[in-house]
């Protein structure tokens, strides 16, 4: 053994088209499973590595998606949880785009607002909103409450 650290490749095989999701924060995979909707029912075939070996970030998910391009939306909803994350972009076994994460200044519709009296918790057909602060923490749009951490917790 030379001491290196083995090729992601290694731990999970390539895909031919689809979309690498790397550098995810240790242990968080199965969060952004959650956030892009993907439960034990779905169609696309996953690989997910956890707590992989990482120079950057000690350890590290990887998560692969076969035959599935993240839309944008999708992307920056990673962002929320998994802010160093890179998204590879897969055409025929090359990275055909890779982009950095970027929080995105509000988020609608998919993380639900904490105070039972807000309206998005009414029977009001009002979808949840939220502005982004810094550190990540989330303030509603119509009540002021803020989400400060385990953002996790509240997604819908
Ligand atoms: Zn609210």
């Amino acid at each position: 053994m030379s001491g290196k650290e083995p090729e992601d490749g290694l731990l999970i095989s390539p895909i031919q088209d689809g979309t690498v999701i790397d550098h995810i924060t240790g242990g968080e995979a199965l969060v952004v499973l959650r956030i892009l909707g993907i439960t034990g029912t779905t169609k696309e075939a996953i690989s997910v590595a956890t707590n992989v070996g990482s120079r950057i970030s000690g350890k590290k998910d990887i998560v692969k998606i076969s035959n599935r391009e993240l839309s944008k939306e999708e992307v920056d909803r990673i962002a929320l949880i998994a802010p160093n994350a890179t998204i590879n972009i897969i055409r025929d076994f090359r990275v055909f785009e890779k982009m950095k994460v970027e929080i995105p200044e509000s988020v609608t519709g998919f993380v639900c607002c904490p105070n039972p009296g807000c309206i998005t918790n009414s029977n009001e057909p009002v979808e949840s909103g939220f502005k982004t602060k810094k550190g990540g923490r989330l303030q509603c749009i119509y009540c002021d409450t803020i989400i400060s951490d385990n953002i996790v917790d509240y997604i819908i």
